[in-house]
């Protein structure tokens, strides 16, 4: 990020995510919010002895811009490892528990929260109007947190590229659970932490990325996945498994603010590049300054208006494209042409199909 930002953002960026995660951790303190939240520390691993010195290189990168990393000759992982990069306690913590928490908190202060309400336009007019079908609200001020933002007259799907995760949680016995946040530098690329369900422990394992709707067989990658995890690590049974999706941008830094001056008052939250929780908690430090009119450090760094590459996201490869309706089994799904625009379209069990539309660029293949 030195490299490709300059140090005076990356300082900045760092001190962002770092002042996002002291506040999650300062919330869950004083609301007593129970989402399992522990120190933990994080490590970025490798396990190819030619590539220690990038770890090295790395931890040079993160004390020069304040962090407290270390190197060490392997992790405390139960394969074999070659090298990592280490950042003392960390945030583990269950995100859904945790927002469950701050949902609370809003409504305990009076604050309203409308689940279930898919917005389908945000309006401009005296006040900002936001409409989700069978009712509406007007405001002030609208933040479009949604992953690509959802309306205003600055697109964000060319600028921004949807990535996907497989993510897979399994048993694991008491005594075998890792201890710490791992993230692998190889290709093909995994990264483990401990989480927790209603019946235990889990081993919680993510893959490598791979570009939305541009791989047409996910499933492969579930049983890649598998296969990694029963090759190097004592997992029991597959309790859950999904994939994510994050979107990335070009400088590797989100864009968050209010992309347009003649929208007074909308704001995005987006291109995340994967690290929504530390980064999203500094977006709403940072909206929350600029709609009470206090200054922020970050204005600049995530600065929404910024020059950045408009091909970023070229889209179009989708491997989801059939030639017609007729193409899609009952169950599946698919990519269809009408006129111009790409039709995403599913296919019930029963003989019925369902068509949505979505922009080409950021159709996720089902
Ligand atoms: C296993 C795993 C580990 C991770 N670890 C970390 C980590 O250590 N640190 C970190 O910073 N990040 C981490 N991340 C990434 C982080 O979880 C994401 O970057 C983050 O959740 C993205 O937040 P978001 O609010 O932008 O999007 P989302 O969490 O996807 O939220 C968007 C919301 O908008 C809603 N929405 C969309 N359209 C509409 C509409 N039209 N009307 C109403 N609502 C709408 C959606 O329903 C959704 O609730 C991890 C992710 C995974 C899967």
């Amino acid at each position: 990020m030195i490299d490709t930002i300059g140090v005076d953002s990356a300082q900045r960026y760092a001190d962002a995510n770092r002042s996002g995660v002291e506040l999650v951790r300062s919330w869950v303190d004083k609301l007593a919010i129970d989402c399992d939240f522990e120190p933990k520390d994080a490590y970025v691993y490798t396990c190819d002895p030619s590539r220690r010195s990038e770890i090295e290189k790395e931890a040079e990168a993160a004390r020069s811009l304040g962090f407290e990393a270390d190197v060490l000759a392997k992790t405390p992982l139960p394969f074999e490892t070659a090298g990592a990069l280490r950042f003392r306690n960390q945030a583990q913590f269950n995100p859904v528990q945790y927002l469950i928490g701050l949902a609370a908190a809003i409504e305990a202060a009076g604050g309203r929260i409308f689940e279930n309400s898919r917005v389908t336009r945000v309006d401009s007019g005296s006040r900002w109007r936001i409409e989700t079908g069978r009712s509406h609200l007007n405001a002030e001020h609208v933040i479009l947190a949604t992953n690509l933002p959802i309306a205003g007259s600055v697109p964000f799907d060319r600028t921004t590229r949807p990535r996907c995760h497989i993510a897979m949680a399994f048993r694991i016995a008491p005594g075998t659970a890792i201890d710490g946040m791992f993230i692998g530098i190889d290709k093909p690329t995994h990264s483990l932490r401990m989480g927790r369900d209603r019946e235990g422990p889990l081993l919680v394992v993510l893959g490598p990325s791979f570009n939305t709707g541009h791989d047409g067989d996910v499933a492969a990658r579930f049983r890649q996945l598998e296969d990694w995890v029963r090759n190097n690590l004592p997992a029991g049974d597959v309790a859950w498994h999904w994939a994510n999706e994050d979107y990335d941008t070009a400088d590797r830094v989100p864009f968050v603010g209010e992309p347009s001056k003649k929208e007074p008052g909308l704001y995005v939250a987006t291109g995340f590049n994967g690290w929504g929780i530390s980064n999203g908690t500094a977006a709403g430090m940072l909206i929350a300054d600029q709609i009470r009119g206090r200054p922020n450090p970050w204005v600049t760094l995530y600065d929404p208006t910024r020059r950045a590459r408009k091909d970023f996201n070229k889209g179009g490869d989708s491997q989801s494209h059939v030639a017609s309706l007729k193409d899609i089994r009952p169950g599946e799904g698919g990519v269809i042409k009408l006129g111009k625009s790409n039709i995403a379209v599913r296919r019930p069990r029963t003989d019925r199909c369902t068509l949505s539309r979505h922009p080409a660029r950021i159709w996720d293949a089902p």
